[in-house]
């Protein structure tokens, strides 16, 4: 018996790798993640494959079905949203079946701040704007180290991607605003890849209330830096006086 944690992707079943989906259509059990994970997605396992939601599950019921099947033959399939390196709660899973000895893998998936950036159109690095991207979330329910605190992090105005946030926009707004400004751009892509996907866009100083107006209060990022403004130098891969591994500067 293997487990492989699997990224399903953000939503659209095509955005599943097509390792993911290999083994997702040889899996004996499928444990996935409720509401996140398309319904479409879920039709490629087998048909006689036993399918959880853990949604409804602990760490404790989901690990108990790892620990009966350790001894017999077959693929249990984890599938996280998104990929499973961000925010998946993977970690602890994965301890424990070293510990009892079962074996296992991670296939990656595309991640929901990549889907978003892939519906803004933007790219997330820009020369003289921002080489940095990240990726963090306001203090929850899980809090964030006290020197990862959003206000700190605001300090290089580089671009920022934010998960688990939407609903703290307020917050949000009050950490980011004195080292971005009110002026900075931002976006808010509400279900990346899915049917309903929505995009808002504003500036830090209307964040709240843009958000607030919407109605969305989950499944959503933050996207928060200039990179999402039009002015940048161009990139010196394309750029004819620049040489690098795989072409001599024209000039
Ligand atoms: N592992 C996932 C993240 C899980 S945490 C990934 O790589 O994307 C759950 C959070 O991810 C949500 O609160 C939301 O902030 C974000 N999220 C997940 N899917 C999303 C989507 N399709 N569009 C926008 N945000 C999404």
């Amino acid at each position: 018996m293997k487990v492989y944690f699997t990224g399903a992707g953000p939503g659209d079943p095509e955005l599943i790798t097509v390792k993911g989906l290999k083994i997702l259509q040889k899996a004996d059990i499928l444990i996935y993640a409720g509401s996140l994970v398309s319904p479409e997605i879920l039709k490629e396992c087998p048909k006689d494959a036993k399918i959880y939601d853990s949604a409804s599950m602990n760490l404790k019921e989901v690990s108990a079905i790892y620990q009966k099947m350790k001894d017999k033959k077959g693929i249990i399939v984890r599938l996280h949203t998104g990929d499973p390196s961000v925010y998946g709660a993977i970690q602890e899973q994965m301890d424990l079946l070293t510990m009892w000895k079962i074996p296992f893998e991670v296939i990656p998936g595309v991640s929901s701040f990549q889907a978003s950036s892939a519906t803004l159109q933007q790219q997330l690095t820009l020369p003289g704007v921002s080489q940095t991207v990240i990726l963090s979330r306001i203090s929850g329910r899980t809090k964030t180290p006290q020197l990862e605190d959003l206000a700190l992090l605001a300090r290089s105005q580089s671009t920022m991607v934010l998960f688990l946030s939407v609903d703290q926009a307020k917050s949000v707004e009050e950490k980011l605003l004195p080292q971005y400004g009110t002026d900075t751009p931002v976006a808010v892509v509400y279900r990346a890849s899915w049917p309903d996907e929505k995009i808002l866009r504003g500036t830090l100083g209307n964040l709240a209330s843009l958000v607030e107006k919407s109605g969305i209060t989950r499944q959503a990022l933050i996207f928060v830096g200039n990179v999402l403004d039009s002015e940048y130098e161009k990139s010196k891969l394309y750029d004819a006086a620049f040489t690098h591994g795989f072409r001599e500067a024209s000039q």
